[in-house]
């Protein structure tokens, strides 16, 4: 049996049977699995525009470039401290394809906003 205290907390939201299933998973499986989300993304069609404003992200613009999508964002913390929300920060967002066909969303960043100066 393995110490749970190392387990990392799934996020809020995943069904606990798959919380389960995934902890069950051998390291490659899990590849497998990313790769199946992946996949079921697509097919979903939210691969498309790889950002989202989930959790506690505020997207505060999003602007198409040729070649990268440039994205604001701020975010809070999960429990909030004295400097939330943290940002906006600058973002650089490529689609990277790979060989086996699928595409890496990349995130870069560039750096924080200074929204007062505008
Ligand atoms: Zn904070």
């Amino acid at each position: 049996m393995t110490d749970s205290a190392e387990r990392p907390t799934p996020p809020e939201g995943l069904p606990p049977e798959l919380v389960t299933e995934l902890r069950e998973c051998a390291p490659g499986q899990l590849r497998k699995a990313i790769v199946h989300a992946q996949e079921l993304l697509h097919f979903h069609g939210e691969a498309e525009l790889p950002i989202d404003a989930e959790g506690n992200d505020d997207i505060l613009r999003v602007t198409e470039h040729d070649g990268y999508t440039e994205v604001v964002k701020q975010f809070r913390c999960a429990d909030g401290c004295d400097d939330c929300p943290h940002g906006p920060y600058l973002y650089h967002v490529t689609e990277e394809p790979r060989p086996d066909g699928e595409s890496k969303v990349h995130w870069s960043f560039m750096g924080t906003v200074n929204t007062e100066e505008e």
